[in-house]
């Protein structure tokens, strides 16, 4: 059984199945094991001890881990669909949205995964190349987009010694407590403060990120409006409009794009695979998490789109009994 990706999804599959008797080899492309949980998420919010005493477990119980190993470049798909009874793409979803707006080929503004990535490795004690380092130290950082991902930046600004962070957000402030517009049993969306924001910074919400301005190749500052959404459409939908006259700019030697990720990276593996995607451009599986080929099956953010550690872990669970029951033509797995 070949597991493309070693994050939660691909995890928690190779422990069910690996329960269930069968032999499981993880290929994952980075130095090591984890995915998200490894580099994405900074050490502040989750210790990598934990995750090191999980991996080693799934070791001693008999999982196999192909490091360094990208499937699509340094082993071809088409070889494991061969080698293997079954694969799980379980590969993330990581293809960053972008701004483009004047002024963004300007030195000094980064995607927050790059960013965050790159700081988290060093942490673990990597060494970057001063020409290709993203460090805060001493820098007046702006981070665009309020959400997780944005706080995260923001935690690891404050770390490295930033002299200011200014956090904005395009879409108005969210309400602190459950409104009347959100009753029960609605979802609510509500302001989330996180660790990152009570150590420090501004936050601001309802601003459009109109140009970035630079000197000598880098970026210097950000040009930004005001937005009202007071107005609203004949759903009752609120309709975004600039504020008349509300320019004003934020210093910035370091800019960091946290407006969210867009589909899994299309090329090499599902590319050679030939696997179908949904209208977002996820992986499309069946209800038993089987692609349109016969044996390749995904879970976790590739198949749903950018979510949460849980829902990888529950992806991963159900897609290996389902592998299993595809294999075994039953399964004791458990479906959850
Ligand atoms: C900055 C940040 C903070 C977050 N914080 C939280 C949080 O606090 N709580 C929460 O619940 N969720 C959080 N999330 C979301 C959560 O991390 C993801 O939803 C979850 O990790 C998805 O798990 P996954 O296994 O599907 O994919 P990933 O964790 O993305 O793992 C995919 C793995 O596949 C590997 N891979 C990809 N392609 C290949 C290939 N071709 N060959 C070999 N390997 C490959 C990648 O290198 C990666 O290691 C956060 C996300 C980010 C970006």
């Amino acid at each position: 059984m070949a597991i493309v990706g070693s994050g939660p999804a691909g995890l928690a599959a190779a422990d069910q199945l690996n329960k269930a008797g069968h032999t499981v080899i993880v290929f994952e492309k980075d130095d090591k094991a984890g995915g998200m949980l490894r580099y994405g998420i900074p050490d502040f919010k989750l210790d990598k001890t934990v995750l090191d005493r999980r991996i080693a477990i799934l070791k001693k119980e008999g999982v196999k881990f192909m490091l360094n190993t990208e499937v699509g470049s340094d082993v071809k798909a088409s070889k494991l669909l061969k080698e293997f009874d079954a694969m799980l793409l379980a590969g993330g979803s990581r293809v960053a949205r972008d701004l483009k707006i004047e002024g963004r080929s300007f030195e000094g503004i980064h995607f927050a995964m790059d960013y965050l990535i790159q700081s988290n490795k060093r942490v673990a004690g990597k060494k970057i190349a001063a020409s290709k380092l993203i460090d805060a130290k001493g820098k007046r950082v702006v981070v665009i987009g309020g959400g997780d991902t944005g706080a995260d930046c923001v935690g690891m600004a404050h770390r490295q010694g930033a002299i200011s962070v200014v956090q904005i957000e395009v879409l108005p402030k969210p309400p602190e407590c459950r409104s009347a517009a959100q009753p029960w049993p609605k979802y609510p969306s509500l302001l989330k403060t996180s660790t990152s924001h009570e150590e420090g910074g501004e936050r601001h919400w309802a601003v459009l990120t109109k140009k970035f301005e630079g000197e000598g190749g880098r970026v210097k500052k950000v040009l930004c409006s005001r937005l009202d959404f007071s107005r609203k459409d004949d759903r009752g939908c609120p309709l975004m409009a600039e504020v008349p006259n509300s320019q004003f700019e934020l210093r910035a030697d370091l800019v960091i794009l946290a407006i969210g990720f867009i589909h899994p990276e299309h090329g090499g593996a599902l590319n050679q695979l030939k696997v179908s995607l949904d209208q977002k451009g996820n992986v499309k599986t069946s209800a038993d998490y089987m692609t349109c080929v016969k044996g390749v099956f995904s879970a976790g953010d590739m198949r749903r789109g950018q979510s949460l550690i849980v829902w990888a872990i529950a992806e991963g669970r159900k897609a290996a009994c389902a592998i299993d029951r595809y294999l075994m033509e039953k399964t004791s797995l458990p479906e959850m």
